[in-house]
């Protein structure tokens, strides 16, 4: 339902969880966050209102400059912290809004290559793909790209890999995604709104784009590769 990330100087889960903060009005069951902590990838999920995703912050927090966070409206598998985002593997975290309309297609495929899913959702589909196609030597951008090209149905979609500190890749179709631009900072967001208090410089992702974001800035592909330039406007939405 709600997408945030961030990558930067600074640490990531207070600016993450700030802005699903901001997406709450959306309505939600359930929330997470992932970050990249020396290089690997650390998540806490809480179902329930953020405030228990706060909780479970203050016990074990969560380190790291690049982080992703997902508020979410559960429509495959049921509101549980297991169902909640991020998804992933050891190597690859991802968070999603939509619906993936293959996903028994892309399950049955992918665990016929022995991948094993640990959850209900259409969205773990995703991140299993992501993490085959890295397992089988692809590095992160080539592992997404390849991904999507296989992802049908309505998406806005978050990555962060392992042992790549700084790399976030966002992607969408028939889901709005937007792109924040900061000092040494790039952020993502499903809504401009969730990123009002952090810059007014924003990119709005076209159906079909993938945004390769380091904290220096962002490059914008098409699903095949493709590079493509996507203009930056100057919102006047005010935090
Ligand atoms: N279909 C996904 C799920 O049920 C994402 C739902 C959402 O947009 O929050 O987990």
């Amino acid at each position: 339902c709600g997408i945030c990330g961030a990558t930067g100087l600074r640490h990531a889960t207070p600016i993450v969880f700030e802005g699903l903060r901001r997406l709450e009005y959306r309505g939600y069951d359930s929330a997470g966050i992932a970050t990249l902590s020396n290089g690997q990838i650390e998540r806490r999920r809480a179902a329930g209102k953020l405030d228990n995703l706060a909780t479970l912050l203050e016990h074990e927090p969560l380190g790291g400059t690049t982080g992703i966070g997902h508020t979410r409206w559960a429509t495959h598998g049921a509101p549980t912290t297991g169902n909640a985002h991020p998804h992933g593997t050891a190597r690859v975290a991802i968070v999603h809004n939509g619906i993936i309309e293959n996903f028994e297609t892309l399950r049955r495929e992918l665990e016929a290559a022995g991948q094993v899913f640990e959850t209900e959702t259409d969205s773990e589909t995703i991140a299993l793909l992501v993490d085959y196609h890295l397992q089988h030597g692809l590095p992160p951008k080539e592992a997404a790209l390849a991904t999507l090209q296989r992802l049908e149905g309505a998406y806005a979609i978050a990555m962060v890999f392992a042992g790549h500190e700084g790399l976030m890749i966002g992607a969408c179709h028939n889901a709005p995604l937007a792109i924040g631009y900061g000092e040494e900072e790039m952020f993502l967001g499903s809504d401009s709104l969730a990123l009002a208090p952090l810059t007014r410089r924003i990119t709005y992702m076209e159906n079909g784009d993938c945004a390769i974001l380091t904290p220096t800035g962002a490059e914008f592909i098409r699903f095949d590769g493709t590079p493509v330039h996507r203009i930056q406007q100057v919102t006047t939405l005010t935090a």
